[in-house]
């Protein structure tokens, strides 16, 4: 079981910003039964599992490519986390209840890394806007 992040649904467009997955492809959605794909709309997908559709992501002044990339990055960031006594990053969970409570932890973690690496909410705004703009850019083409 783990926590797929930002996923978006191609066919109904819903946002999703987790979802709870056995495999690491995400379901359907529960909407339409449409394919969703992972849209990084809330800038928070660093810090657990969604290696499906990798967007460049900005952190700080570091721009993570690929998947490889952002775990290398994500082991510093571990690596620093241990430092200060702080649990790694990842799911460990056996009820749901553990799974809400780590899940909290990580995103609290991940907002608290977010800050220390400089991207602010209204960064994470614009690339959604920015995001949305190509899209109607890439409709108006058709
Ligand atoms: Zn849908």
């Amino acid at each position: 079981m783990m926590v797929l992040k930002d996923l978006r649904c191609t066919a109904c467009d819903q946002l999703f910003d987790d979802v709870y997955v056995d495999s690491n492809k995400p379901s359907p959605c529960p909407e339409c039964g449409g394919e969703r794909v992972t849209s990084w709309h809330t800038g928070q997908c660093p810090g657990v599992e969604c290696s499906l559709v990798f967007k460049p992501l900005k952190v700080g002044n570091v721009t993570l490519h690929s998947k490889a990339q952002r775990d290398a990055w994500l082991k510093g960031v571990n690596k620093r986390m241990r430092r200060h006594g702080k649990g790694e990053v990842g799911l460990e969970s056996d009820s749901p209840a553990k799974r809400k409570q780590d899940y909290d932890e990580i995103r609290h973690d991940t907002e608290t890394r977010r800050k220390a690496a400089g991207i602010s909410v209204q960064q994470t705004t614009e690339m959604t806007t920015e995001h949305k703009a190509r899209k109607r850019e890439a409709a108006n083409a058709h």
